[in-house]
């Protein structure tokens, strides 16, 4: 991955601007949605500040003792808090460990770095031990927030941060950087581009042919349910592979997809305009009620796979079942995809 993206080059001036007047915060929150390098931008930063002799302009030098620790993982003024193992929210001891690193002498006399990777994960007994940290910044530390959903953090976690929000780049700038990292020949970076509402990071995450693959049979697979071809419980299987959360998220924008076309016979934007047509067709065996509803299902599906410990088979087979047509002798057209 590049450590440079062109779409931060504003940002990165701006932070530059502050160490020049050495008014750099204690504590960033770097905001945006996912798949604009926020993460990135917060090691390349990281590193940087860690340099032992960094650049004009700058960024690190690459080669340094710092910049070798850094990359390998094991400098010791820097810490990446995350969450672990099989939990699903980063803890209160987590964040003690990070309070009491911070405290702690820089080993290298320069910068004690804390990068927080998804701040929208912590438990709220997790967000107070933060507040008692953000509240009490030690000497040259630096806290650094990473939030897809800033607006769903407490008013006191933000008003304690500056704020670095992160934008999409316009679609050419986006289009010249994804070009090169794609297979071209077979992936139209524009199309992975809208998919992804703008942002590269999260079009390249797509950009590979077996996802891109996977998700076109999940979609005849989803439709042949629908229609009452294929029995929920054997379709569940195939939506149990690969990453289920991101399975789930193009159920979601199927829907909304869907009741878009419904509503609008040629809407100005679609997540899916590579399956328009085949989205239009099974739109048509909807009531618009109904798509609402299935949304509404899809989205309460996401939610509980991913903040819960449930059977997500069992929940998946509930809901293509729910999905399956009530009347499955409705004559419906075999689906006959060419991707
Ligand atoms: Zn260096």
């Amino acid at each position: 991955m590049d450590e440079k993206l062109p779409w931060h080059e504003k940002l990165w001036q701006k932070l530059q601007l502050y160490l020049t007047n050495q008014r750099l915060p204690h504590a960033l929150l770097l905001a945006g949605m996912v798949g604009l390098g926020k993460l990135v931008f917060a090691r390349r930063l990281s590193q940087a500040l860690l340099c032992d002799n960094p650049e004009i302009g700058g960024d690190s030098c690459g080669y340094c003792r710092s910049c070798c620790l850094f990359r390998a993982y094991s400098h010791p003024d820097f810490i990446r808090v995350s969450i672990t193992g099989d939990s699903k929210s980063i803890g209160i001891d987590q964040i003690r460990e990070l309070g009491h690193f911070l405290s702690l002498t820089s080993n290298y006399g320069g910068y004690k770095i804390a990068l927080l990777e998804d701040v929208n994960s912590l438990n709220i007994n997790a967000i107070n031990s933060l507040l008692k940290t953000l509240e009490e910044p030690q000497g040259n530390s630096l806290l650094l927030l990473v939030s897809a959903q800033p607006s769903r953090l407490p008013a006191t976690i933000r008003s304690r941060c500056q704020l670095i929000s992160f934008k999409s780049p316009i679609t050419s700038e986006a289009i010249a950087w994804l070009t090169p990292h794609v297979n071209s020949t077979l992936l139209d970076p524009q199309i992975l581009l809208e998919i992804s509402a703008g942002a590269p990071l999260a079009a390249l995450d797509i950009a590979n042919v077996a996802r891109w693959n996977h998700r076109h049979k999940l979609f005849e697979s989803y439709e042949q349910v629908s229609v009452g071809k294929k029995e929920p419980i054997q379709a569940a299987g195939s939506w149990m592979q690969g990453d289920i959360n991101e399975n789930i998220r193009w159920l979601i924008s199927w829907h909304t997809d869907m009741i878009r076309l419904s509503m609008v016979s040629v809407p100005p934007w679609l997540v899916n305009p590579d399956l328009c047509s085949f989205l239009k067709r099974l739109a048509s065996k909807w009531t618009l009620v109904r798509l609402f509803e299935r949304l509404d299902a899809a989205i309460r599906l996401h939610m509980l796979c991913s903040t819960t410990q449930v059977n997500v088979q069992l929940m998946l087979e509930v809901f293509l079942s729910e999905s399956a047509a009530e009347d499955s002798n409705s004559h419906y057209l075999e689906p006959n995809f060419r991707y």
